[in-house]
């Protein structure tokens, strides 16, 4: 642990005994290897964060999944672990509950941006985004398969490009779009040209983000920014931090030098957990707990 982040042990009092909700990324923070729930850090068998979800529900306090995976997804993994509302596509797709009408979440996008029954996903496509990257960056670039189906906001793609080369033609179309780099990656085959180093990228609305989107959904559900925490592992998880009271970095997430250039000017309070993924999970979930019991005496 780095010296100028704190422990989460350190906010046990106030800032944890007031927060009404929880925002959560799932890669890499709620989730241990190869994306299960039931795995730690390093792949074994645990029940650690099963059963720290199992409080925070027993206690009737709320977590929303804040991910860049789609609706479809966030649906079936709310479903499996008893949670309601969930942030989709980086931002993009705001669930207000399980079943509901989805609200789409588009940055600086004009409210009439979007024609009937259009989608921000069929909106990106119509305004030449994908045109633009594939112009700039042939053979750089390419559709993440299988991981690309059922989008309604965003699109996730995979190769290795200078961000910087298409910005300004993707944030003067008729609406903006930006490419936002998701770190490292190792598929098992693409047909990207001379790539070594292959990246994810997330297209989406320009001005959308995670932070953004906390803080639509908290004044939507009437919680003040500082009632809520959120929990990552990543740069934009850091992000987050500005739209809540406390935001909570799992210790894997130091590893990452980007996070820990992030971290020289953070947006807003962040606590590190000692343990990595569910662990450091589990470990936010036990201290707000316990913070909640010792104010009610
Ligand atoms: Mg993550």
């Amino acid at each position: 642990m780095t010296a100028e982040i704190r422990c989460i042990d350190e906010y046990a009092n106030e800032t944890l005994a007031r927060a009404q909700i929880l925002y959560t990324d799932l890669d890499g923070t709620l989730l241990g290897r190869g994306g299960s729930v039931l795995l730690d850090a390093a792949g074994a068998p645990s029940a650690i964060t099963a059963s720290a979800i199992a409080r925070l529900n027993t206690a009737g306090l709320p977590v929303v999944m804040c991910s860049g995976r789609n609706q479809l997804q966030l649906f079936e993994i709310a479903r499996i672990l008893g949670w309601s509302g969930f942030i989709a596509e980086v931002g993009c797709v705001i669930m207000p509950e399980r079943g509901a009408e989805p609200i789409y979440y588009m940055g600086d996008w004009p409210q009439d941006a979007l024609s009937a029954r259009e989608t921000p996903f069929e909106a990106i496509k119509r305004v030449g985004a994908l045109d633009v990257l594939w112009e700039t960056y042939p053979g750089l670039i390419e559709h993440h398969t299988p991981y690309d189906g059922h989008r309604e906001a965003t699109y996730v793609l995979r190769g290795n490009v200078d961000i910087e080369l298409a910005r300004s033609a993707l944030a003067s179309l008729e609406l903006p779009v930006e490419l936002i780099d998701n770190g490292i990656i190792h598929p098992t085959r693409t047909t990207l040209r001379d790539v070594n180093e292959v990246h994810a990228y997330h297209l989406l609305p320009a001005g959308v983000s995670k932070a953004k989107a906390v803080a639509y959904d908290l004044e939507r559900r009437g919680i003040p920014r500082e009632h809520a925490l959120s929990i990552g592992d990543s740069v934009t998880d850091i992000a987050m931090a500005a739209s809540v009271g406390l935001g909570v970095l799992v210790a894997n997430a130091l590893d990452d030098p980007k996070v820990s250039e992030a971290l020289v000017s953070p947006p807003g309070e962040i606590a590190a957990t000692h343990g990595a993924r569910g662990e450091g999970w589990a470990e936010l979930a036990a201290a707000w707990l316990a913070a909640r019991e010792t104010a009610s005496h």
